[in-house]
């Protein structure tokens, strides 16, 4: 794919708009005759108010670089910039908003760089290393809904580890991220979501505080990946395992992991084979995970 990278002046000329100048958000996508796209999942949060205590869960921003999927008409980007941070990477897959973020870009002092492109084929640390070396990254976005849990399974279980990650969900995914066995929302996502990471909702939000509004609430989940991240080799086998379990939720385990190793997988790490995946907690699918790679290496 083609990455195209909207201009951000080194520094700003005494003839651009300063942020605090940049007309309110209404009115920018009022100017550049912009509307929602159901496409794209756009959702859009106009109030500022709400943007910038989205962006304050993200914590101090001064020494990073972060890392925002979806921009849109920026309000979060705008956030951002007034929260401190060193520098936003903002990456945005639907064209029509690339004049006006080119206008914030232009205000932001080169302390904002848009990207015109899919984020599910980004790569989040080559941009980083490139355009902010020596920032710590953090994520920062208002997901749309279509692509969301895909980013955070990568950004949880690939090679580039942000220092945390602050992401509007749909609140049911949200709540799933931060389920424990045995509740009903627990599942594949809570499992490698709480292994990787520490993992809260940080704040709901009502679906009246969009434009438009979605059919659901929405909430913020904050992730810290953890220092003692298992190795790759772990998390790739705890995502099969997680896939088979839940894949077949109401079945036995000894039945539903079969192909990974069933009842002697089970037997290898201290499971009963006759239990359900949704009462098996985070410990004891890392222990299948490392169970099934001794399988493996047999
Ligand atoms: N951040 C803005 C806000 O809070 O008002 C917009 C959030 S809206 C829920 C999601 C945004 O992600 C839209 O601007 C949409 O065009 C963009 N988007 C959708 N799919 C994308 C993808 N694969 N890569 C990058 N951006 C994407």
């Amino acid at each position: 794919m083609r990455w195209q990278h909207a201009e951000t002046p080194p520094a700003r000329s005494a003839a651009s708009m300063a942020l605090l100048d940049l007309p309110p958000l209404r009115e920018a996508l009022a100017d550049h005759d912009l509307l929602a796209d159901k496409r794209f999942g756009q959702h859009f949060l106009l109030d500022l108010n709400v943007t910038r205590k989205i962006a304050r869960i993200a914590g101090p921003l001064e020494q990073c670089v972060v890392i925002e999927v979806g921009p849109g008409p920026g309000g979060l980007t705008r956030a951002l910039l007034d929260e401190g941070a060193a520098h936003v990477i903002a990456i945005e897959k639907d064209k029509r908003f690339i004049p006006l973020l080119t206008e914030l870009a232009e205000a932001a002092d080169g302390r904002l760089t848009v990207i015109e492109g899919d984020a599910l084929k980004a790569d989040e640390a080559a941009l980083a290393t490139a355009l902010a070396p020596g920032l710590t990254p953090k994520i920062v976005a208002n997901l749309p809904y279509n692509v969301g849990t895909a980013l955070l399974v990568r950004w949880l279980t690939g090679a580039f580890t942000p220092a945390s990650m602050t992401l509007m969900f749909q609140k049911e995914v949200a709540e799933r991220i931060a389920a424990t066995a045995g509740a009903e929302a627990y599942g594949r996502l809570s499992v490698l979501a709480q292994a990787l990471a520490e993992t809260r909702v940080a704040m709901t939000l009502p679906a009246r505080a969009f434009t438009p509004p979605p059919r659901v609430d929405s909430a913020v989940a904050f992730l810290q990946p953890r220092a003692d991240r298992p190795p790759p080799a772990i998390i790739a086998a705890l995502e099969k395992v997680t896939a088979a379990a839940f894949g077949q939720r109401r079945k036995m385990l000894r039945s539903s992991l079969k192909t990974l190793g069933g009842e002697a997988l089970c037997a290898r790490a201290g499971i009963d084979p006759n239990a359900r995946a949704e009462t098996i907690d985070i410990a004891g699918f890392l222990r299948l995970a490392g169970a099934s790679l001794d399988s493996e290496n047999r």
